[in-house]
């Protein structure tokens, strides 16, 4: 059985990671709060949880991994920009949950399995909230609800804090933490704002305490809604995201879980990647120094940044620059030339798993060891050359051992390449990018004009037309500095025929 490690950060070590059923493995991801278009750090969260999830999918099966990842569709951001501009918040929330589809879907993540809308739970929140003031882990104070920290022994355990240091400047009784318990309690609930509220029972003796949800309840809702289930408990395998989220959001899903379901554990995994850097620098709105993934896809096809992702281990900081886009579209360029060569992705039903020859290249491995994608980069890089040189003695011997070396070859980049989301476009459509369709039908009206200029020119030299020959000749240097200004490359092939691409 292959086994995977993952490196757990509630533990502070790599482990094997066992499912509790292997036929239903079950990962959270926090998804976007809507309100703007997504940021590259945010992305890169996005892009390591999806190559975890077909990591799970490889080992246990597609149909046994559930993957929720959700939308925060409610949140002071939100209601801020939806006042600012008059419209109602649904309007605000449904253009940008769309553009953050349409964005990863472009950086290629498959869709999650659950897209839990937080709007669509709040009953769920209500219910976890009044289990929680029963049980006494919260109270409500001055039209709020808070989780009472003291209470939940493991508070921090999660994130290495302790609750003497959360302490930290505030005191209690003084500005915000004045209707708090402890400094550190968090809310579940707070009054309605911008006309945005839903009745709960919180007030005096249940009565009506009109309000909305705090962002950490709506993950702890939202990941039992889509989750657990009384047969399957409410643990969850995997809960990941980026390592700014561990602290306080993380720390506050796993606290509320536990205490409202009663369980020791809310994840048995907690999975963090680090932070993205623009070049030595932190990302961050002050420095001004934000790169938006919408913005960087009207310059960069979205599997050169997926793969720009990719480039460091998800644990290691990715130090993002414009160089690191630029080296990954070369290897995407150079992968996809040899794709083109031996066959492309023309699938067949070999099993490779069994095969020695191939097995013994385990691209796996580097993914199974908590994920060390750079590591099968290199791999990856230096099989797709051995192909390349496998199809040149292919090309010299069309012997059965040099077209089976080649056909195995092509099976283990396609199956791979699957794995880290790669390498799944025709290497022709790679190569001619985004032409719109009035374009390409322009290019071949241009090669088919070729085509016949060529025969016209050839006709004209056996007939000794020198006059016709020329006119041919200068219509065809038309048609060359017409594709070439299209910034179009055409190829011309020992059968004849012509291929183009963006040059
Ligand atoms: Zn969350």
């Amino acid at each position: 059985m292959t086994q995977l490690t993952l490196y757990n950060s509630l533990t502070r070590r790599k482990e094997p990671f066992t499912p509790q059923d292997p036929k239903r493995v079950t990962m959270y991801n926090c998804g976007p709060t809507v309100y703007s278009y997504a940021h590259i750090g945010n992305a890169r969260a996005a892009v390591v949880a999806d190559v975890l999830f077909r990591v799970l999918r490889h080992i246990y099966g597609d149909e046994h991994v559930i993957y929720a990842r959700n939308i925060t569709d409610v949140d002071d951001k939100i209601i801020a920009s939806a006042k600012e501009l008059g419209v109602p918040i649904s309007e605000i929330t449904q253009k940008y949950a769309r553009i953050y589809n349409e964005d990863l879907a472009a950086l290629g993540c498959l869709a999650p399995t659950h897209q839990p809308k937080a709007t669509e739970h709040i009953g769920n929140m209500i219910a976890m909230i009044e289990t929680l003031i029963e049980d006494g882990f919260a109270y409500a104070s001055d039209g709020h609800v808070f989780f009472d920290v003291s209470k939940y022994d493991d508070y921090g355990k999660l994130s290495g804090n302790t609750l003497e240091q959360l302490r930290g400047g505030d005191r209690v009784g003084e500005g915000e933490t004045a209707r708090k318990k402890n400094p550190a309690d968090f809310v579940l609930w707070k009054p309605e704002a911008g006309g945005v509220g839903w009745d709960a029972p919180f007030g005096p003796e249940g009565s009506n305490m009109k309000g909305r949800p705090g962002w950490h309840i709506e993950c702890s809702s939202m990941a039992k809604a889509t989750l657990c289930d009384d047969d399957y408990g409410n643990t969850i395998d995997i809960h990941c995201g980026g390592v700014d989220l561990k602290f306080p959001h993380h720390e506050n899903e796993k606290a509320q879980s536990c205490c409202a379901n009663g369980t020791e554990k809310f994840a048995n995994f907690w999975v963090h990647n680090e932070f993205l850097n623009m070049g030595s620098e932190k990302m961050s709105k002050s420095l001004g120094n934000v790169t938006l993934v919408h913005d960087l896809l009207k310059k960069w096809d979205g599997e050169v940044i997926r793969l720009a992702l990719l480039k460091a281990h998800y644990r290691s900081e990715l130090n993002w620059s414009e160089d690191l886009l630029r080296e990954s579209k070369k290897n995407l360029d150079d992968w996809y030339t040899i794709l083109g060569k031996i066959g492309g992705l023309k699938s067949d039903s070999i099993n490779f798993i069994g095969n020695e020859e191939i097995e013994s290249l385990k691209f796996d491995k580097h993914l199974l060891d908590d994920l060390s994608i750079n590591d099968g980069l290199s791999q990856f890089s230096a099989t797709v050359n051995a192909a390349n040189v496998a199809f040149q003695k292919y090309i010299k011997s069309k012997t059965d051992d040099a077209s089976t070396t080649l056909h195995l070859f092509r099976h283990w980049i396609t199956t791979n390449a699957n794995l880290l989301g790669l390498l799944q476009k025709d290497p022709e459509e790679w190569f001619r990018g985004n032409t719109s369709a009035g374009d390409e039908a322009k290019i071949t009206a241009l090669i088919d004009e070729r085509k016949t200029v060529k025969a016209a020119a050839l006709a004209a030299k056996a007939a000794g037309d020198k006059a016709e020959m020329g006119k041919q000749f200068s219509r065809s240097d038309e048609i060359r500095d017409e594709i070439a200004a299209m910034g179009i490359v055409l190829e011309d092939h020992p059968d004849g025929t012509t291929t183009w691409r963006k040059g």
